[in-house]
């Protein structure tokens, strides 16, 4: 183990605690992580001490508030090897990353006609705002399938690129399976047959080293939340000249250059893209939460993630009955499983009352769901924070839950 997880763990207060009279056990991190002391620290200090409406002011509190929240830009650029802070621009979350993306390259790029290849495993948030443009544009999206192994079909990929097709967008882990696609090959065909590549990272940067220009993607999207820090502040990166070329997605304050009733002009990268007040005290604790996991290191993050699954994989695979969905090498700390004879929904609400959180359902997707055949998964989601007593601790429970159907 490359760092003390024991340690690790007292700077997680919500951890130490007893959910119906168990130590609580956490395995619900890809829908959401929890929060370091330091990122609450981060976000009450904003409030106690210098919070003020950013950019516009000309008084202590709100350069303050300003300077914290573009060192927040900086801080997100340095993670993921973006070339220019221009091109970090702040949303409130993947979701929201995906809609900008999606309507702004759609106004900027797309003809009626035009297609859209998506990835059958991905989560709704990167289909539904795509389908939202294809269909104000006439543009048609095409899916790229998935195996039954939970691997992405890229050579069928070639195949599916036309005269038309003008983006392909993936998600770099899946939140279902834990699949980690081979981004730099799909932007590589991609590119090669002029096609943009737009890259959902939701569950991709909280586990991975990630460098944009390495990968080389179009655009690269992922959430504070589900990387130890504050929910509503999210990314979305941009090829310049993409962002350059796209109008903005909202209007308001801040995305303007000058307003008249004759024309507006609008204001430079990244704040032609983020209209209006936006989460402040969010975005400089979301600071905090990049200082967190830089100072582990993604790498030591990483292996310490992929030993949890390793060692959970190795006892749930010999419960009878049990099949995991996702089953790559390449693959981060999510396993989706069902058990014969016993509803995923069952299985979720026993193992709550043993103190253990997990989640069940489709998980936002849908189209994943009918390849397999299912209506859901139950699914644990692991964190570095977690242990291999937490999941010897889950295995038993799950074992006692399935031997009382
Ligand atoms: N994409 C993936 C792969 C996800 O797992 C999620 C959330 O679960 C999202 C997008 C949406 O993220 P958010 O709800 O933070 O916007």
């Amino acid at each position: 183990m490359s760092f003390n997880v024991t340690e690790i763990r007292e700077d997680f207060p919500i951890l130490n605690q007893k959910i119906y009279n168990r130590p609580l056990v956490y395995f619900d991190n890809a829908a959401t992580t929890q929060r370091p002391q330091q990122v609450i620290d981060a976000l009450t200090k904003t409030y106690t001490e210098y919070y003020g409406n950013i950019h516009r002011a000309a008084h202590f509190l709100a350069d303050k508030a300003t300077a914290a929240y573009e060192e927040t830009r900086e801080k997100a650029r340095a993670l993921i090897n973006a070339e220019t802070r221009e091109q970090i621009i702040f949303t409130k979350g993947t979701t929201e990353s995906i809609n900008l993306a999606a309507f702004s390259f759609g106004e900027a790029f797309i003809q009626e006609g035009d297609e859209i290849i998506v990835s059958e495993m991905e989560h709704h948030s990167n289909i539904v705002p795509w389908q939202l443009m294809a269909g104000r544009k006439g543009a048609r999206i095409v899916m790229l399938p998935v195996d039954d192994d939970g691997r992405l079909q890229i050579e069928k990929l070639e195949s599916l690129i036309t005269s038309r097709t003008k983006l392909i967008t993936v998600a770099h882990v899946s939140n279902v399976l834990g699949t980690i696609n081979p981004i730099k090959q799909i932007a590589q065909i991609a590119h090669s047959r002029g096609v943009r590549i737009f890259v959902d990272g939701a569950q991709a940067v909280p586990h991975l080293k990630i460098d944009v220009q390495e990968l080389d993607v179009d655009f690269y999207a992922f959430s504070a939340h589900k990387m130890y820090g504050p929910n509503g502040v999210g990314v979305l990166y941009g090829k310049r000249e993409l962002l350059e070329q796209m109008p903005p997605y909202q209007g308001g304050g801040e995305m303007i250059s000058e307003v008249k009733f004759s024309g507006t002009t609008y204001n430079e990268l990244p704040y032609k893209f983020e209209a209006g007040t936006p989460n402040i005290s969010g975005v400089i604790a979301f600071g905090a939460a990049i200082d967190y996991l830089q100072a582990l290191g993604i790498a030591a993050v990483s292996s310490w993630e992929t030993e949890l699954l390793n060692y959970a994989t190795a006892q749930l695979i010999q419960i009878p009955g049990l099949r995991i969905y996702g089953t790559q090498a390449e693959k981060s700390g999510v396993i989706s499983f069902n058990v014969e004879g016993v509803h995923f929904f069952d299985l979720g609400t026993m193992l709550d009352k043993l103190g253990i959180a997990v989640r069940t359902g489709h998980h936002c997707a849908d189209p994943l769901m009918d390849h397999f055949e299912i209506q859901g998964t139950v699914r644990a989601s692991f964190a570095f924070y977690n242990t291999k007593e937490e999941i010897d601790v889950f295995v038993e429970a799950l074992k006692k839950v399935i031997s009382m159907f």
